[in-house]
């Protein structure tokens, strides 16, 4: 059956009509901030107190553009005749986020949670050698890593925190005997 003449015409015109009375989706920024789900990907942060330096991070990084250097140093023995012990020292930590695709396999990877992924985005810059950024400013973006989520209320608690809490009773417990014994 050929079409009806105008058919094409009124149904552009009803297309039209609908989408006037829709809700705009249109994001008003930079005037207006965008509201980022919480594990987006902005950029990422070192928490370089938890780094051990074990290159995981920048052996799994498919595209190598995570830089370690580092040297190692004697610890002396805890106890009088133990031995001294050895331990990497961070000397410098940076990413290129010229080349980095935020993956996030580093973040996967690092087995002592020192790296975090921060929703920020606006680090643009004219020159792409500032996009590497060294380990000053990996530690900043690490204030800007929200907050992670409420556990279950019937998770079990971390082993992590179960440890934490044993170390810290021991500790007190220690504290609290030369002080009964002085009494
Ligand atoms: S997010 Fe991926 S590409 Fe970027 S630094 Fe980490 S592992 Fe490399
Ligand atoms: S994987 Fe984690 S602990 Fe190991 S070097 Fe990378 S950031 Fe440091």
């Amino acid at each position: 059956m050929p079409p009806i003449p105008g058919s094409g015409l009124a149904k552009g015109l009803a297309v039209t009509l609908r989408t006037m009375t829709r809700k705009t989706v249109t994001e008003q920024y930079p005037d207006a901030q965008p509201e980022l789900p919480p594990r987006t990907r902005g950029v990422i942060g070192l928490f370089e107190e938890n780094c051990t330096v074990c290159m995981l991070c920048a052996r799994e990084c498919p595209d190598w553009c995570i830089y370690i250097d580092s040297h190692k140093e004697t610890v002396p023995a805890a106890n009088p005749g133990g031995r001294e012990r050895s331990r990497n020292v961070l000397d410098r930590f940076a990413i290129d986020f010229s080349l980095c695709m935020y993956c996030g396999i580093c973040i996967e990877v690092c087995p002592f949670d020192a790296l975090f992924w921060s929703p920020e985005f606006e680090y643009a810059e004219t020159d792409i050698r500032d996009l590497t950024h060294e380990r000053d400013k990996l530690r900043e973006w690490m204030w800007t890593v929200p907050a992670p989520p409420a556990l279950d209320a019937a998770a079990e608690e971390p082993k992590e925190i179960a440890a934490a809490r044993k170390t810290a009773e021991k500790l007190a417990a220690a504290q609290a005997e030369p002080q009964q014994e002085e009494s």
